[in-house]
């Protein structure tokens, strides 16, 4: 860092209109980046213009909108000399030899990306809180010469989007068109420095030609098939949801409609075939907390592997055609002794077999729907019983050999396991319930205990869940461990074909047809003869076709299917009367490769370039909320694993070694709004129901009472809502900005109180004021770095007068907060979850800054520049305009540079320099401690001058003063020097005792 101010070079606005190409050398086209060699060029391009400091009051809205132009101005210059770049390049082969392995570039890459948000037309607190988070980690790596790529895009298909069309009339691209036009304003106005020559919308057919040609790749790998398959509908959306869509009440995440089952031909994506790969690699993604504990078990839980035992159960049916066996699947086979019953679930083979001829059995099924997922309702099937296949063994206990009672239940569900269960009310907590509504006067059988000796068994009321030995009541197995004895029972059965060991997952393959227009309509032709057809690849896209008559007539339902000028069609097979598939996918299609496009947006040919994938991916830091630990991440994953590793995907096989889209996974808390109710009536208060004139003391307006205040998730009902763009035009985005990062840590939730700004604002102005005050004071060129100069003054201290060697303190201070806030600064921009702490350090620096108005011009500007370049990542335009002023002819912090690569401060070693010239001092009498002070290290004296000269220290401090001098008015000072016996000084002066 060489810092050589010379006073007032003219201080002059950068007025960048053109800008020399070398500008624009970037390898990638539309990064932001540093430049290494501009400030020789933008020096020549800045038009002096004088402008007083002094006078001018600091108003943040209006920097921004004056950065803002200038960075755009700068971009602009960028991109176009880029474009032609690009085209001189095309002709000559750049593309390969500029993106390609053999580049020169050195600087590192860093792929920055906050989860793209869905056009709703409006900008959020939630999102406001990630784009900040994700713009402010961005600005700072460019800040360290890093090769930085923040693209922004929108997930633009999907239902919300459909629903408006119908209920206004209008086609749901033109509303999806707007609400794009609507939010790209918004995230401009947060100062966001997002790269959009790579924008992307996944409802544009430029887009979604390869999301189909993704779906094609898997088709012809066998991922993508269809099948008949129960399923879940949504009889409001009237569409079928993928399992995970379905709440744990049975109803539909976006509707909330009870969701029914149905039978229907759809189209799967065999994400199981990825499972082992799937949750191995969490492993990867749990090394240094790169991804939070929470997301990781909920995958892991998603997938949710057990290993346990197939188990058959022979039937003996009384006049019922049925199996001659039930398979259940158990996790617990060391409980096989203690089977009391087996239970299945509605939708199992034999119950729907027997409902056919079993009046009963139809009515009790026909009551299911309405129950609660925990019911313990369940019908006993007459004339069947159930074996124990342990019952063949001569010295199985008499107990386990009685033929089981077969249930329907409810609690049993049809897509895990076998859709049937063994009951073990003695060591399982819902067959317990279960047993004890239907058997309250049978025993439980326990047939395990938590120790051998039997003595600490459960209480008779309670099952016992944990492993432990088996008793006697599991017969010869008695004294066995769980695990031993599970893995002997499995063994003893296998070779009777009653037992088998297997694993099981809770993952499904994944739905991905939708009975909806708005998505990308999946690419496959229908031929009576050749069935499945796909669309070949040069068809790409298969547009959805225009309804407007649909939209107009506000009708529901899928359009597309009776749009029959568009679905009949010709077999590309052979040539015959087809159909084209009416379905359209799931959005989490769209996103679950939108990061991959982003590396090479504007490729007409492939998704994206293997080269550019290598150099550019994987993503090293995705940020976004919680909700999406399990869909969008796990779905992502299979497919980026699916693009990069498969052997059979060479054309875009680009490495091995990639497993992983994500390689740091930052996972940010909601933001709550500040929520008025009415102490006594419980009832949210619309804004104009709260009397906000004393705002520490808010009062219901009709009663005069004081109102209930409680931070709540923001919803229309609870009038909490906050538009972040009208607070950023009060308060400008910077302040915004560094108001939300302050408030709260990254992961947690943030109580948003706009009213608390004020503590941003006016640490801003203080900061201001300072670097204001600095602009006009000369400046010494004697020194080229602060290092320098406190190595050169280190060396000749005691030659110091008093006033010297006062401002040597200050400069020391400042200096040593300076390098000690550049080390917990940068680790928290790395780190990124304790973003908050930045702010408060950076406060602390301004105050030490103000507190030592001593120290050298020199000195206060060096720190005021560092100061001002640490915060340039959280409040970019305010940044830009103080550096403006110490700095005039350097222009822009992020466009334009010292020759070096990288602006974010470093520390620069001095700090061994930097010791404090004072000490503490403690001051006893009678061995009892009454103050500490701090002052001068003391001189190499000894005996009665030290001790003289360090009273002489203590009665200079404030405290000294008023304890031990006589006081004004002629009362006795507290501690009367010259009546004590004995003065001890201990410690070279650390600690002096009076004995009085
Ligand atoms: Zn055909």
């Amino acid at each position: 860092m060489s810092l050589i101010y010379g006073r007032s070079i003219g201080r002059s606005w950068p007025r960048v209109g053109s800008i020399h190409p070398a500008f624009s050398s970037s390898r990638y086209p539309g990064f932001l980046r540093p430049c290494h060699h501009l400030d020789f060029q933008l020096r020549g391009l800045a038009a002096p213009a004088h402008r007083g400091y002094a006078e001018s009051k600091l108003d943040l809205p209006s920097l921004d909108k004056k950065w803002r132009k200038t960075w755009d101005s700068i971009r602009d210059s960028t991109t176009r000399s880029e474009a032609g770049a690009r085209l001189e390049g095309a002709r000559n082969g750049w593309s390969d030899a500029q993106i390609g392995p053999g580049s020169t570039t050195d600087a590192e890459k860093k792929y920055i990306l906050p989860m793209f948000p869905y056009p709703s037309g409006t900008l959020h607190l939630g999102h406001l809180r990630v784009y900040t988070i994700a713009d402010v980690v961005a600005r700072y790596h460019v800040l360290n010469g890093r090769e930085v790529l923040l693209p922004m895009g929108w997930d633009a298909f999907g239902l919300p989007a459909e629903n408006a069309a119908i209920e206004r009339g209008i086609n749901p691209a033109t509303w999806t068109k707007t609400n794009i036009s609507k939010m790209k304003e918004q995230l401009d106005v947060m100062n966001g420095s997002w790269d959009w020559s790579r924008e992307l919308a996944t409802c544009d057919p430029a887009f979604y030609k390869h999301t189909q040609s993704i779906f094609l790749r898997l088709h012809e790998n066998g991922l993508a098939y269809q099948d008949e398959a129960e399923v879940n509908y949504d009889p409001i959306d009237k569409t079928v949801l993928a399992n995970e869509q379905v709440d744990a009440n049975g109803c539909s995440w976006r509707s909330g409609a009870k969701v029914e089952k149905r039978k229907l031909k759809q189209w799967f994506l065999r994400i199981s075939k990825y499972r082992d790969s799937l949750l191995q690699d969490l492993g990867i993604l749990a090394k240094d907390g790169a991804w939070p504990e929470r997301v990781l078990a909920m995958q892991k839980n998603w997938l949710g592997k057990s290993v346990g035992a197939s188990i058959k159960f022979p039937v003996l049916a009384f006049n019922q055609d049925v199996h001659v066996a039930i398979e259940v699947f158990t996790s617990r086979p060391d409980t096989l002794f203690g089977v009391q019953y087996l239970a299945l679930a509605s939708t199992h083979p034999i119950v729907t077999k027997l409902a056919k001829k079993d009046p009963g059995l139809q009515a009790f099924l026909d009551t299911l729907p309405g129950l609660p997922p925990d019911s313990k309702v369940g019908y006993l099937l007459p004339h069947i019983r159930a074996v124990n296949p342990l019952a063949y063994h001569e010295e199985t206990p008499e107990a386990t050999k009685k033929s089981l009672p077969v249930y329907v239940a409810p609690y049993v569900l049809g897509d895990y396991g076998e859709g049937a269960v063994m009951g073990v009310p003695g060591h399982d907590i819902r067959d317990h319930a279960f047993w004890k509504t239907h058997h309250y006067d049978e025993p439980v059988r326990l047939v395990l205990a938590a120790s051998e000796d039997e003595s600490t068994t459960a209480l008779p009321n309670e099952p016992f869940v944990e492993h432990g030995v088996l008793t006697k009541q599991s017969g010869f197995y008695e004294g066995k461990s769980s695990q031993e004895a599970g893995q002997m029972l499995v063994s003893l059965l296998e070779p009777a074909d009653l037992a088998k060991p297997v694993e099981k997952w809770r993952l499904r393959d994944w739905l991905i047809s939708r009975q909806r227009y708005w998505g990308t309509p999946i690419p496959i032709i229908h031929c009576e003869s050749c069935g499945a057809v796909p669309v070949p690849e040069e068809e790409l896209p298969v547009a959805l076709p225009d309804v407007e008559a649909h939209w107009a007539g506000g009708k529901n339902g899928n359009p597309l299917e009776t749009l029959t000028e568009w679905v009949e069609t010709t077999c590309p097979k052979c040539g015959g009367h087809a159909k084209r598939d009416t379905d359209t996918m799931d959005t989490f299609v769209d996103s679950s490769w939108y990061f991959m496009r982003f590396v090479d947006p504007h490729n007409s040919e492939v998704p994206f370039s293997p080269e550019t994938a290598k150099s550019l991916l994987p993503v090293d830091i995705y940020i976004g909320g919680i909700e999406h630990a399990i869909l969008h991440l796990l779905y992502a994953r299979f497919i980026y694993k699916f693009l990069m590793a498969s052997s059979t995907t060479q054309e875009y096989g680009v490495s091995n070694e990639i497993y992983e889209p994500f390689k740091r996974l930052v996972s940010q808390g909601m933001v709550h709004g500040k929520t008025y109710s009415d102490p006594s009536t419980g009832r949210f208060l619309k804004p104009d129901e709260v009397d906000l004139s004393d705002p520490s003391n808010p009062k219901v307006v009709a009663t005069g009472e004081p109102t209930l205040v409680s931070f709540e998730k923001m919803s229309k009902s609870k009038y909490n809502g906050v538009d972040p763009t009208g607070f950023i035009s009060q308060y400008g985005a910077d302040a915004t900005r560094a108001h939300m990062l302050f408030q709260a840590p990254v992961s947690e939730i943030l109580d948003w109180d706009g009213g608390k700004v004020i503590g941003v604002t006016r640490w801003l102005g203080r900061v201001y004021d300072l670097v204001v005050k600095t602009q006009d004071t000369p400046v010494s060129t004697e020194f080229p770095t602060p290092k320098t100069y406190f190595e050169h003054t280190s060396k000749k201290l005691d030659s110091l007068g008093p006033e010297e060697l006062a401002r040597w303190d200050a400069d020391s201070a400042i200096w040593r907060d300076v390098q000690k806030t550049i080390l917990s600064v940068s680790a928290s921009y790395d780190k990124v979850y304790t973003l908050n702490t930045i702010v408060s350090d950076l406060m602390s620096l301004t105050n030490t800054i103000i507190a030592n108005d001593g120290a050298s011009t020199f000195i206060q500007r060096e720190a005021l520049s560092a100061l001002v370049r640490m915060a340039a990542p959280i409040t970019p335009a305010f940044a830009e305009e103080c550096w403006s002023i110490l700095q005039p002819d350097a222009h822009s912090i992020f466009f334009c540079q010292q020759p070096l690569s990288a602006l974010f401060p470093v520390i620069d070693g001095s700090l061994s320099l930097l010791q404090s010239r004072k000490q503490r001092c403690a001051i006893q009498v009678n061995g009892r401690l009454r103050f500490v002070v701090e002052i001068p290290q003391p001189p190499a004296l000894e005996g009665d001058e030290l001790r003289d000269w360090l009273i002489d220290e203590i009665k200079k401090t404030d405290e000294g003063k008023t304890k031990m001098s006589p006081t004004t008015d002629g009362s006795p000072a507290s501690i009367d020097v010259a009546s004590a016996k004995k003065i001890v000084v201990v410690k070279a002066g650390k600690l002096v005792n009076f004995v009085i």
